[in-house]
């Protein structure tokens, strides 16, 4: 476990000093310095050399580079300190070249040289030359920082031929610079202008290098740069093409679209006329077929109501002989005819009242047409006037109450008789049926939607809901002769009046509670169409 944790704080160190390199790298010594302590703190918790040596020799750099230079001496002693505990000759070379640095710095020259010559003795003895060649011009740096350009000379000679040897041109460089102010020193200004010259040169092509470098690097950045901006500009210009390409396509599309719409309308059209043409002429044979049959049905119209008038008018001659010689065998021979004589002569009597009744009501019938009185503007109360007055027999002796507001009745547009024969049907019908003991019809006209709405009430027998459509029809009665006297041709004839009129004619009844029939004379229909009667 514990060991598990002191590898794990190893690591630590470890991460926490490689972070701070990176800040170091990229030039902020200050936050490098920062990971640097931190990474200190678990080294020395830890006591463990190795990590404690990695995290002072960074310090110390990072102590340096932010100018703390007592810092940077006091951590690169305590690295050298551990280096040395462990006889790890490389770190303690590195350990007293870096103070001999820092001592040039504080211009303790005296302390850099020897910590120089410690180095440079460990450096040979390690064979490692590059690093010599440091040593070297470092001593020889200090003598000359002395003012002791004699002593720096030999130093100077033997980092010369070291960096010429392994081709260190910024070694040599630093060399020549340090032999130029030792000659000068000396007075050897030849030697001097020489080395100085030389380390002019090296400089320059040192400065060329870099200069290279950093215009390689400026140009590779500018190549990268012209090829992004190329790369951006072809996928514009492909963008574009393929905005160009979609305007395209949609220019066809828009192009196909109309076609295809003018070539479909056209289509249609085409289409549409000659349906309509087809239609047309479908409409038109219909119209003609419809005119065919019209002037088919006018004709047996006119054919039957012929028939009719002349049958009712031909039939009621004969009647009235009947009539009258029935009548007569009645006053001169009462006295001969036994009982079952009387009952027979009685019965044909009976029947020949009831076939005059039904010629009339026929007549009646047939006479309601768009031929003979035009229509014109009446007084409704004129006409229920006119039809209570034919009535006044039958109202008296059955002693029914007529109600009726002569406010409520209004003028309208028809024909007069026909509507006469309207009101006498249906107020005669009221009056037949009506009650007994307290008998009532009430007539009324109510105005929905501005037509007229006419009702004649009574509060007699009613009648059933299966039979109130028929009633309407021809010969349709619910009652026998005995019970009440009629022909069944009434009302057919109420509906032919009002249909003319294009109205509507209707019963609302219940057994035994009366019955009202309702009939509307629209007045914009009635005043196109003349309904007229003979
Ligand atoms: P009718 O001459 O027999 O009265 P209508 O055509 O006028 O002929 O009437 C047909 C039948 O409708 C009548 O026989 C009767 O049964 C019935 N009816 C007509 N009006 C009324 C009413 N107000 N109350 C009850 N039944 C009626």
């Amino acid at each position: 476990m514990i060991y598990e944790s002191l590898r794990d704080s190893v690591g630590l160190v470890k991460s926490k000093v490689s972070i701070g390199n990176i800040h170091f790298k990229q030039e902020n010594p200050q936050l490098a310095l920062k990971e640097y302590l931190v990474a200190q703190e678990i080294a020395e918790s830890i006591n463990d050399d190795f990590s404690r040596h990695r995290v002072y020799s960074a310090i110390s750099k990072a102590s340096k580079s932010i100018g703390r230079k007592d810092q940077a001496l006091l951590y690169n002693k305590k690295a050298l300190l551990l280096a040395e505990k462990h006889g790890d000759a490389k770190s303690m070379a590195v350990g007293k070249k870096n103070i001999a640095n820092l001592y040039m710095e504080l211009g303790l020259y005296e302390l850099a040289a020897t910590e120089y010559k410690a180095a440079l003795a460990i450096e040979t003895e390690l064979n490692n030359l590059g690093e010599q060649v440091g040593s070297f011009c470092g001593i020889g740096m200090a003598y000359v920082q002395m003012q002791e350009p004699h002593s720096s000379l030999h130093y100077f000679d033997e980092a010369r031929c070291l960096a010429s040897k392994l081709n260190l041109p910024r070694e040599l460089a630093y060399v020549y610079s340090g032999l130029a102010d030792a000659n000068a020193m000396l007075g050897n200004e030849i030697d001097g202008y020489y080395f100085l010259k030389a380390y002019v040169a090296i400089k320059d092509t040192l400065v060329t290098e870099v200069a290279m470098k950093e215009m390689g690097e400026i140009k590779n950045k500018y190549e990268l740069e012209s090829k992004e901006k190329q790369i951006a500009l072809l996928s514009a210009e492909k963008n574009l093409l393929s905005k160009e390409q979609k305007i395209k396509g949609l220019y066809w599309f828009l192009l196909f679209a109309f076609a295809a719409f003018f070539t479909i309308t056209g289509f249609i059209m085409i289409s549409k006329s000659k349906m309509q043409a087809r239609l047309f002429k479908l409409l038109e044979l219909r119209g003609e077929k419809i005119k065919e049959q019209n002037a088919k049905l006018a004709q047996s119209n006119l054919d039957l109501q012929q028939f009719a008038s002349v049958a009712s008018h031909d039939l009621r001659e004969p009647l009235r002989m009947i009539n009258s010689y029935t009548k007569l065998l009645n006053r001169k021979y009462t006295e001969t005819f036994d009982a079952p004589a009387k009952e027979f002569m009685h019965f044909i009597t009976d029947a020949a009242v009831r076939m005059d009744r039904m010629l009339t009501d026929l007549l009646d019938y047939s006479r309601v047409q768009n031929k003979g009185e035009k229509s014109q503007w009446v007084d409704s109360k004129e006409l229920v006037a006119i039809a209570l007055d034919n009535l006044k027999f039958k109202i008296e002796k059955r002693k029914v109450k007529i109600n009726y507001k002569k406010s409520d009745l209004p003028k309208i547009y028809c024909n007069k008789t026909a509507m006469i024969q309207l009101f006498q049907n249906l107020i005669g019908n009221a009056v037949k049926f009506t009650n007994e003991k307290n008998p009532v019809v009430v007539i009324k006209c109510e105005s929905r939607d501005g037509q007229p709405y006419f009702s004649i009430k009574d509060n007699g027998i009613g009648i059933k809901k299966e039979d109130q459509a028929k009633i309407f029809e021809m010969f349709q009665r619910l009652h026998t002769q005995q019970e009440f006297e009629g022909t069944g041709i009434g009302l057919a004839t109420c509906k032919k009046i009002v249909e003319r009129h294009q109205g509507e004619i209707w019963v609302n009844s219940k057994t035994g509670e009366g019955s009202t029939f309702f009939f509307t004379i629209p007045q914009k229909a009635a005043m196109a169409q003349e309904v007229v009667v003979n």
